[in-house]
């Protein structure tokens, strides 16, 4: 892991430090691999009661603020009170480039957001993290009238929706849920590994890892999706 480059979590310097070479950090599948075996260690913890992350960590933040950010991976998750990704997976303060959105959907934005992360900070491993109950998910599978800009975001779950529907046309209620919400999580990884040219080419070249889950709310258990 080296060559990343140092970049502060302010947005301006963000964009401003999109000027600076690009990395793949990344030297082989293996690296994310390892990413992946650290959230799923680190879900169990949380799920055991013992963390080994401190709240508090003025050594780790100070560390963090001098040589810049080296995530071990971007999450792409619902912006859902209930699911902070740094808990869910009991990870230290630096380690996880979140984007939180609601519905975990890939607007422009949050393909960008995950380009960022994969191209120049050298995250070798996405996960896109979906969680049972999830309102936005709820809202397009009752088609629920909604105002201001949310009918443009339920918008980006409705082929999810379709396609769980299709796939399974005698569920109703809980169990379509449950259905929708794991199709959500697989068509927004399509959208997120079709549409970015960016993240196309480090999963072709073995730098990149894309994988999907599921948090379940009431037992906090993450599933990791086949
Ligand atoms: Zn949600």
């Amino acid at each position: 892991m080296k060559n990343r480059s140092q970049t502060t979590p302010c947005i301006i310097a963000l964009l401003l430090s999109l000027t600076a070479a690009p990395v793949f950090s990344a030297e082989s599948p293996s690296d994310a691999e390892v990413s992946l075996k650290k959230l799923k260690d680190g879900n169990m913890r949380y799920l055991s009661g013992v963390s080994n992350v401190p709240r508090v960590d003025v050594e780790r933040r100070e560390l963090t603020a001098t040589r810049g950010q080296h995530p071990i991976a971007t999450v792409l998750g619902c912006s859902d009170a209930r699911v902070p990704p740094e808990i869910v997976f009991d990870q230290k303060f630096g380690n996880l480039f979140v984007i939180r959105v609601a519905g975990n959907v890939t607007g422009s934005s949050e393909i960008a957001s995950a380009e960022y992360g994969v191209h120049y900070l050298g995250a070798p491993l996405v996960v896109v993290l979906g969680h049972s109950a999830c309102g936005a998910v709820k809202a397009a599978v009752d088609k629920t009238p909604l105002d201001g800009k949310l009918p443009r975001l339920v918008q980006l779950i409705t082929p999810a929706v379709d396609a769980a529907k299709k796939a399974h046309p005698g569920l109703a209620g809980a169990e379509l849920m449950e259905a929708a919400v794991e199709e959500n999580v697989r068509h927004q990884i399509r959208e997120l590994t079709t549409k970015s040219d960016v993240l196309k080419k480090a999963l072709a070249s073995k730098k990149l890892m894309v994988v999907g889950a599921v948090r379940d709310l009431k037992s906090g258990r993450v599933r990791f999706l086949p």
